[in-house]
């Protein structure tokens, strides 16, 4: 019989049939925009499968669900503002219920995501922020490839909702108004974002003007519209008066670089007593991917593997087999 739990990949194509909403347009992408007739840029995300890959993987009380799809769409809009060569991640440590939540969106456009919770406290299905995470920090890290030390900032927990503490973000570290709307259901996240550009003026009339007249026109937008409609629809819904300009598409998807070869280097770093003892005491060394619920397994013979590969100096290399 197939345990589901050892095999993801045919659990998942199963839920995902069951699953797939009818969209009319395509999902998955991120659509940056500008206006000609504004110093000031935006940017639209939606998922679909990229978020179904998470969801379908653990199951979530329906706030943390809620609260991990808007932070899956602000980590999106966040790695496209700051166009890097690397990798963003979006954390929440705090109080609890939520005790850890993490997204990862590198700049070959793949995300994952996943949330840690205690599983003793009650937690309110239309919870506000404050009451899923209690107290904490979100922080944000940027890891470029070639660079030795990240980038972090860090904002602290009271903001009503993750997009006005994306706002606080960029009010403290760039210095830039921004106005950032996220929606996420159990078919789909999105989210929207304006932000002036450095080469606006704060002291120019007409650039604060311009920016009163599109935050304000932005700050219509529905959640049902965030969740229901494509770029081109609603910004033409949003903006039809303004000279919005669609400039660059990115197709995002889910992806999560774990592996065999990883997992045996993190037991490597246990020492060989350790590992011995857990391989002794269970029979086997179960690790799991927090992002992707894959769940690795390691024998006696593959734990001791492990470290006669590594005290010949060579690293562990083998197929994945689940
Ligand atoms: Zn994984």
């Amino acid at each position: 019989m197939l345990d589901e739990a050892l095999c993801p990949a045919f659990f998942l194509e199963n839920f995902m049939n069951e699953t797939r909403v009818a969209l009319s347009f395509q999902s998955d992408n991120l659509q940056r925009f500008i206006f000609d007739n504004a110093e000031i840029r935006g940017e639209w995300v939606h998922l679909h499968e990229t978020w179904q890959n998470v969801i379908s993987r653990r199951e979530y009380p329906p706030a943390i669900q809620n609260l991990l799809g808007q932070m899956m769409a602000a980590a999106a809009l966040l790695a496209a503002t700051v166009k890097i060569d690397g990798r963003l991640v979006l954390q929440i440590k705090s109080s609890g219920p939520v005790t850890l939540m993490m997204v990862e969106c590198t700049s070959q456009n793949t995300l994952r995501a996943f949330a840690q919770w205690d599983e003793d406290e009650e937690i309110i299905d239309n919870g506000s922020l404050a009451e899923i995470t209690g107290e904490g920090n979100l922080a944000i890290t940027i890891e470029m490839d070639g660079a030795n030390t990240p980038y972090q900032g860090i904002v602290s927990l009271d903001g009503g909702s993750v997009a006005e503490l994306l706002q606080t973000y960029f009010r403290q570290s760039e210095q830039l108004e921004t106005q950032v709307w996220l929606s996420s259901n159990a078919h789909c996240v999105a989210g929207l974002l304006i932000q002036q550009l450095p080469s606006a003026d704060e002291h120019n009339a007409q650039d604060a003007e311009s920016w009163n007249r599109i935050s304000q026109l932005s700050a219509t937008v529905k959640d049902s519209e965030l969740l229901d409609l494509g770029a081109g629809t609603l910004l033409h819904r949003l903006f039809h008066e303004e000279e919005c300009r669609l400039l660059s598409l990115n197709t995002l998807e889910f992806a999560c670089n774990c592996s065999r070869e990883r997992v045996a280097n993190t037991i490597s770093l246990l020492g060989q007593q350790d590992a011995m003892n857990l391989v002794e005491e269970k029979g086997n060394i179960e690790v799991a991917c927090e992002f992707c619920n894959e769940h690795y397994y390691f024998d006696k013979n593959e734990v001791v593997f492990i470290f006669i590969e590594n005290s010949e100096g060579s690293v562990f290399n083998s197929e994945t087999v689940h």
